[in-house]
């Protein structure tokens, strides 16, 4: 109990999961303070400054912007948008280019059907399905009201009312992954567009709902970037009466028995609380803040099945460039091969930030090079020494820039690397397992990882964050907070109407 006597709550971490736990956990008049081992809150949803520009690293698109989703009633609450937000103007989800092709994606989807069908007539049929289903994939809701373990049949109707076509697309592109979803096509370009965002092995469903986010308007970027969404939602909890603890690694939650009574830091310092959530990395809690036995089954099997879950993290690299650069937004590309540790990679992209003028200085941007990563690249990164992997950072970019100008020879002399990072950067960073910035991958013929978020034999522990859903992300992360605190409301015999 808190002096006011108000139950108090602990959040351990402050990304966007524990960030949003805290103000719904206020919202219900507990006490709530949150830890989070680094200077600023924000976790993934992050963006940071070098040489006068502003490398904005998450938001490619936040799902729940359309005003009559359940969605972005949780992000109201949290502070993250309202009514007033201003978007960027964005026009497509990404361009692929191959063999002196260019193929978009584009926000318009009438547009998108005209233009891949001139760039390959025979392909229509394939072509205008694609499309149909997008459009159905629209639908999709992320369920946002409670957790899915606690509706009734009276919300599971509700929530499929608009969801009629959702099983359309599951049957269709559920049982294919993006590789699969390629080779329907005939078109080298349209082969290659089709496995180019996600990683291959990721189901097509997968492919067509973030697509469907962009083109239904319900994914729009808000402008200023990622750390300031970040910030707004902590200004919210600290304007509610929050504490936000920053540089507060916590070392322990200290368990009794079947209930935890609070958290150990890293200086030693013991906070007792009436409840905890964990809001960090699901493998770090498990393991290191808690002992590995109280894992839940889901994630046990996720973690030990590697090729079944992989996840996805990347090295990438920021630019300063100039702002009249004609590549606009995000485009895939052949390169000559790179190699990394045991794999070598021959298409990148690269996303031009102009669309945000507050990331440069005038008459300049930001670009931004990916290189999706995975367990196995992880592993090479993890296994260098600290000279070793400096130098490799160097080096790739150094490559990843020859790659860029030899694409865009426009850029030659006028670009600057600005900083660049990798997979370890995410573990060193966040704790984040395997350098992931998603959930597990929900890969075909296996089931998505999904638990409650509650952790068996310690009663009054609650977990939130991504890795409680996949595939993660922002959405998952938000909800999460939102869930672990009905989570309490529920043991309690309070309402979680809220
Ligand atoms: C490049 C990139 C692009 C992305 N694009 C998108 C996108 O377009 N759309 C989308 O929806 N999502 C996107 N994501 C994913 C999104 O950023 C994450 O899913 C989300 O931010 C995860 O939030 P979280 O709160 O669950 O976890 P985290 O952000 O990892 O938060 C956990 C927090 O806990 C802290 N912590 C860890 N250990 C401790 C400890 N011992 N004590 C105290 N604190 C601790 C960490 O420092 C961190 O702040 C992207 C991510 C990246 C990196």
């Amino acid at each position: 109990m808190s002096q006011a006597g108000k139950e108090k709550v602990i959040i351990i971490g402050g990304g966007i999961a524990g960030l949003s736990a805290g103000i719904y956990a206020l919202k219900e008049g507990f006490d709530a303070e949150i830890y989070e081992k680094n200077p600023i809150v924000g976790g993934e949803c992050m963006g940071w400054n070098r040489k006068g520009y502003h490398i904005d690293n998450c938001i490619h698109w936040l799902t729940g912007t359309d005003r009559g989703t359940g969605l972005w009633q949780v992000w109201k609450t949290v502070g993250a948008i309202d009514e007033n937000t201003e978007y960027a103007k964005t026009s497509k989800f990404y361009s692929s280019r191959f063999e002196g092709r260019e193929v978009t994606l584009w926000n318009d989807l009438d547009k998108t059907q005209a233009e891949l069908i001139a760039e390959s007539p025979e392909d229509e049929e394939e072509i205008r399905k694609f499309i149909e289903y997008v459009r159905y994939a629209e639908e999709c809701v992320i369920p946002s009201i409670k957790p899915l373990d606690m509706m009734g049949i009276r919300d599971y109707i509700e929530m499929g009312k608009g969801m009629a076509n959702m099983p359309k697309v599951m049957k269709e592109y559920g049982k294919i992954n993006c590789k699969q979803l390629g080779e329907r096509f005939k078109s080298p370009v349209i082969r290659k567009m089709m496995s180019d965002y996600l990683p291959e092995q990721y189901t097509a469903y997968s492919l067509l709902v973030s697509y469907a986010t962009m083109t239904s308007g319900n994914g729009n970027i808000p402008m200023k970037g990622s750390l300031a969404m970040s910030l707004r939602i902590a200004d919210k909890f600290k304007e509610m009466g929050g504490v936000i603890h920053t540089s507060a690694g916590v070392k322990e939650i200290i368990v009794k028995g079947k209930r935890t009574e609070g958290v150990k830091l890293e200086d030693g310092t013991v906070v007792k609380a009436d409840h905890v959530i964990s809001a960090v990395d699901t493998d770090f809690l498990f393991g290191r803040l808690i002992d590995r036995k109280y894992m839940p089954k889901e994630l046990v099997k996720a973690y030990e099945r590697r090729d079944a879950y992989p996840v996805t993290t990347g090295f990438q690299a920021a630019y300063a460039i100039p702002s009249d650069f004609s590549g606009e937004d995000t485009i895939f590309f052949d390169v000559d091969p790179i190699t990394i540790g045991t794999r070598t990679f021959k298409r990148i992209s690269v996303k031009n930030y102009s669309y945000d003028p507050s990331f440069a200085p005038e008459g300049r941007a930001v670009l931004q090079a990916n290189l999706i990563q995975t367990d196995a690249d992880y592993d090479f990164w993890n296994s260098l020494s600290r000279e070793e992997y400096v130098q490799k950072k160097a080096e790739l970019s150094e490559e990843i820039t020859k790659r860029i100008v030899k694409e865009f020879p426009e850029l030659e002399g006028k670009i600057e690397l600005l900083d660049s990072w990798s997979p370890l950067t995410y573990n060193r960073y966040c704790n984040a397992y395997h350098g992931s910035y998603m959930g597990f991958v929900t890969t075909v013929g296996n089931k998505q990882m999904r638990f409650k978020g509650v952790v068996k034999g310690i009663d009054n522990l609650y977990v939130a964050g991504q890795w409680v859903m996949s595939p993660g992300g922002l959405p998952i992360a938000v909800i999460s907070g939102k869930f672990a605190v009905q989570r309490i409301l529920k043991k309690q015999g309070r309402s979680i109407e809220i």
